[in-house]
Order: structure tokens, then sequence, then C-alpha cells
């Protein structure tokens, strides 16, 4: 390709609005403009990367037995009201009518509509397993785009979907999309871990992973051990206390909650399960009200009363399904709402469908006879879920429920029930790693590149997909479904591969593998060499950009930075005696070689590329 014909138009300065580096670089290297708020016109250069990545996807799908289809982005509403996701999509879903006034949505996944089709063309075990995918446009109605591609309102989607007649069967699926995906993830040049993750919308039982590029600019947390391998995304990460807290008398030997009496008492345990104290036997005396005026959050208590924020209990009131629910988590925890809400499914005293909400003052205020900032869990009434470690907590200071006062000397489990106990916080860096015995946690920013589901049986059973089983009878059909984001692929790229100068592009995603630079373009020899490397070269199957533009040298390397090609070849003085200069773009040591060699150099790439692909 030639320069001078390309719509390549690189900018000095980012656009004001660019919040992630990624999002700058796309629109100053000329690969991304802006249309509206979250959506984007991919130039010629950001055509040709996403097709790139398209094709690896592609490639790995098939090799894992998918077969391509593309269905529909507009879908009749009544398919996800049948889902009951029409409702819990809310404003995120774009809702449109036609000319009849009938109901249509832009699809933000498909699960539906394959369900619908899989139900009605499969009608026996023998046609599965099956599994389809597609890469297509999908429609968010983001409250707030941002980040550029990272979060848009109409982005491409690799989307998979796998039917099993079983439980083997669909971890059979499963574990083929997993190895796929890995495969995509290394052969893009991607930095990224697979993490345990929460079902989030879509929902469904069983397994489900999510593909992380780790990236500073992500807007999700991953807690990654130091030791094993266990990685999970923040809102479903186990990090368990190395102590139980910071009481004053409590010495310093490391502590696990092992248990829970009948009667709801925490018992301590040393970590070779030796009993160490009961709460019973901790502080006798009675809680101490403190005269704490104004005092409202935990640093301010911190600072007031001269002790760590792991010695005080914060008590969080919410409403589920029509009822207050109280939380309590020491003070240098954060309330996981998730787990919470789970739990309150557990309990019976939420339903699936009901969510989680922070109670307003009034109702903080009649529950606990205090305003929010002197809550406390003592004398509550109704279900109140303490968390493991607040349990452990021998003396602990408390909201009094009394405006401007605060309690000390609180022991969970005589002073309030501990009978609802469990995980209800978010992990934090340096708790212990749930799986071994010696890491620790540590959080790493991420963008979700991917996700993968087990949903089994809820959309087959809702959408009535279902077909004859060995013995002849119906059976749901199990489902799986398997997502990627591209668009959003090239921008996590783009994050983990610059530098200051711009973009560094992975070979397998580069939209060109050579950029080819005459010094002059008007001088013979050089004009000479350059044709004749750029047809040798594309003989070999590289794809060359040929700078041929009248610009001055240094406009056309900056430019070249910018856009991000592995290989540069500079053809300058040397043209004569057949010399160019050739740079590695994620190197950038510069070497003089002979047009011949230079040449070697690009057949080694495609080789590493075309390895890659087996
Ligand atoms: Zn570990």
């Amino acid at each position: 390709m030639r320069q001078s014909k390309l719509l390549l138009p690189t900018l000095r300065e980012a656009p004001g609005e660019a919040e992630a580096v990624s999002h700058a670089l796309l629109q100053r290297a000329g690969y991304i403009r802006q249309l509206a708020s979250g959506i984007y016109t991919y130039l010629p250069l950001g055509r040709k990367v996403l097709r790139k990545a398209e094709e690896v996807i592609r490639q790995e799908m098939e090799r894992a037995g998918a077969q391509e289809l593309f269905m529909p982005a507009l879908q009749p509403a009544e398919l996800m009201q049948q889902s009951g996701r029409y409702s819990v999509y809310g404003p995120e879903l774009f809702r449109l009518r036609d000319r009849h006034d009938r109901e249509f949505v832009l699809g933000p996944t498909h699960e539906e509509v394959i369900t619908a089709l899989a139900g009605g063309e499969i009608n026996s075990y023998r046609k599965l397993p099956l599994t389809l995918y597609q890469i297509q446009t999908k429609f968010r109605d983001e409250r707030r785009p941002r980040f550029g591609l990272l979060r848009g309102r109409e982005f491409l989607m690799k989307d998979a979907y796998s039917f099993d007649i079983d439980e083997p069967g669909l971890n059979a699926s499963y574990e083929a999309m997993l190895t796929a995906y890995h495969r995509i993830f290394l052969r893009l040049g991607l930095r990224y871990r697979a993490v345990e993750a929460d079902p989030g919308a879509i929902g469904g039982e069983g397994g489900t992973h999510e593909f992380m590029a780790l990236a500073d600019s992500g807007e999700d947390i991953i807690a990654c051990c130091t030791s094993c391998d266990y990685a999970a995304n923040l809102e479903k990460a186990e990090g368990k206390s190395l102590e139980p807290s910071a009481t004053a008398g409590s010495d310093s030997k490391l502590h696990t909650l092992d248990a829970l009496t009948d009667s709801g008492a925490a018992i301590l345990s040393q970590e070779g399960g030796e009993p160490l104290v009961s709460p019973n036997s901790s502080p006798e005396s009675a809680p101490r009200k403190l005269h704490t005026p104004g005092i409202r959050t935990i640093a301010e208590l911190t600072d007031f009363l001269g002790i760590s924020a792991a010695s005080i209990l914060k008590t969080v009131l919410f409403t589920a399904g029509g009822r207050a629910v109280a939380v309590v988590v020491r003070g240098d925890h954060e309330i996981n709402e998730i787990k919470v809400l789970e739990r309150l499914i557990r309990e019976g005293l939420a339903g699936d469908e009901d969510m989680l909400e922070l109670a307003s003052p009034e109702l903080v205020l009649q529950v606990t006879g205090a305003p929010p900032g002197f809550a406390g869990p003592i004398g509550i009434t109704g279900p109140l879920l303490v968390d493991r470690d607040a349990a452990a907590v021998q003396a602990a200071v408390t909201g009094a429920g009394e405006e401007q006062y605060h309690l000390e000397n609180v022991v969970p489990g005589r002073d309030f029930s501990v009978a609802v106990t469990g995980d209800f916080r978010n992990a934090a860096e340096g708790d212990c790693c749930p799986r071994c015995s010696d890491g620790r946690l540590v959080m790493s920013k991420g963008i979700e590149l991917g996700h993968v589901f087990k949903l089994g049986t809820k959309y087959s059973v809702k959408l009535g997909a279902s077909c004859l089983d060995a013995d002849g009878k119906e059976k749901p059909m199990l489902m799986g479904c398997y997502g990627i984001g591209v668009s959003r692929l090239l921008a996590a790229a783009a994050e983990q591969h610059h530098d200051e100068s711009g973009l560094v592009w992975p070979a397998a995603l580069a939209p060109f593998q050579v950029h080819l630079i005459p010094v002059s373009h008007k001088d013979d020899s050089q004009r000479q060499l350059v044709e004749q490397l750029y047809s040798s070269l594309s003989a070999l199957g590289a794809e060359v950009l040929l700078d041929d533009r009248d610009e001055r040298p240094g406009v056309k390397f900056k430019d070249a930075e910018l856009i991000g090609i592995p290989l540069r070849i500079v053809v300058g003085r040397d043209a004569a005696e057949g010399r160019i200069e050739l740079t590695e773009r994620s190197g950038g040591v510069k070497e003089t070689l002979s047009a011949e060699e230079a040449a070697l150099r690009v057949r080694q790439l495609l080789e590493r590329l075309r390895l890659q692909a087996e």
C-alpha cells in the first residue's frame, strides 16, 4: 500500500476528550474517529487491525470445532421478554418500535436468538454437540461511554454458543473454548489472566471465567495470588484475613477463623487448629458508650479515638425484596454487595430477581435508632449478616444506635448475633490466598477481553429449546456462551503495547508488517531500491506500507513511530550501495543491512506468525 493514497490522517495532539492512552493514540495515529459518544468509525488502518484480530479468532474457533453463522442485530423484543432479560437489562438495552408499533431491541448479545434457532432446528442428541459463533456488532446504551473503544455503545463482538445433551458434554465444550481463548490471546500478543468471575446479567449455574488484559487503565480489579495461579475478579475474589483483629490485648500470633458453633459464637484457632480464645472469655466488661460528636466516618473515628480501622465494625443497612438487611464488616473492609445478595437468596431472604439497595437515611434511623454514621449492630431486629472477619474481632468499636455516640468493648456473639456469618467483603491487598497456603493476594487492574459461561438450561428452558436424548426422552439442551470484545481487544492491545512516541503493535495485530520509508522519494537511487524492495517483500507475502509522500524525513519518522508497524526499513544515503537501515519498532535498535538481509528478517517474522497459527 502506498501511503500517499491511504486515508491515514495522523494528528499531533489527541482530541481533548481522550481519557485513556489507547483512545488518544488510536485517534492520533489515524485508526479511529469518533462519530458520537461511544460510537466510532474504523479508518482503513483500524479496520485492518480488526480484521487481523477477527482472523485469529476465526481460525481458533474453527480449530475448536465451532461453526460460523451470522444473526441479526435487530431482534424482536418478545424473545428477551421470554428470557426475562428485557427487564434485567434496564436502560442499557436499546429499544425501538417498527412502523407497526412492534417492539424491537438492538442485540446486546444473542442468547435468545440462538436458543430459539437451536430449539427450532435441533431435535435429536445425535446433532450434538454443536458450537456456533458469529462476529457481529452489539449495542449497549452505556450510561457513561468512555475510554474510546474500551467502553463503547456500539462494538464488535465474537459470541459463541454451545449446545449439549448432558453435563459432561457441556464441560467438554467449555474446555474446548477455554483452550481456544488461551490460544487467541497468546497469538495476539496480549498479557492476560483467566480469572474466576461473577455470572452477572447473563447468569447461569456452574463455571464462569473472565479473560482480563492487564492494564493500568482497566476498570476491573483482579486479585491474583503471588504464589499459585489463583486469580479472581474483585466481585468474586475470596480473601482471608491473616489476623482476626487488632484489638487491644490481642497478641500477634496468626489466627484463622475456623468454625462457628451452633450458638453462633466464633471459635478462634491458631494455625495448628488449637482453640485459642473463645469470645465469651474475652473482655468481660459490657460495652461502654463513647461521646463522638459529629464523628461519622471510619477515618474520622480512627483519628478521634486513635484506634485502627480493623477494630471498628461498620454497620450498613440495605433493602432487598422489600425488607431491611444489616451488614457488618470491619472498618478496613469494603462490603461486597454481590456476596451479600447471594447469601440472602440462599437464606430465602430475597428472591432471584431482587436487587440490593442502600437504605435511605430515614429507614436507617427507623431500624437502628440512629442516622447513618452512628448505626450499630446491637438491638437491630431483622436479618443481620456479619462478615467472618468482623465476627472475629474480640472487642470492637461500633455505632451506638444513638446520634453522636459510639460503643467500645462490643463483643460479636455476646452483644449481637453472629448467627449469619460468611464472606461478605471484597478481598483486599495482602489477604491470604483462598486456594494455597502461603500466597498473598495482590490487586491488578484489568480490561475484560472475554467471558465464558456455563449457562446450563437457563435459556433452553425459558425458550423451549429441547431435544430427544438417547432414551427418546425430551430434554432441555445444556448451553454455554463465550464472548470476546473484538473492538475492545484493539484498545487493550494499544494500552499494553505503546511507548511515548506511539503504538507498538504485536506482529499478529499490526496493520502491516513492514513500513518502507525512503528519506527522499525524489532521489533516483533511493526510489529505485525502495520500489524494488516493495515488490520483492510483497512477493514474499509481507504487507508493506510504502511512505511515498513528499514529506520531510522528520515528519515521516514521527508518523512511523506513531503508527507502530513492527519493522521499519529506511532507504537513504546508502541506497546506491544497496544498503538500508532496519529498526524493530519494539526494540528501537537500528541496524544497517543489505537489501537481501532485510528481506531475510521479514521472512523470519512471517515464519514466526505462520508457526503461531499451527
Ligand atoms: Zn495461592
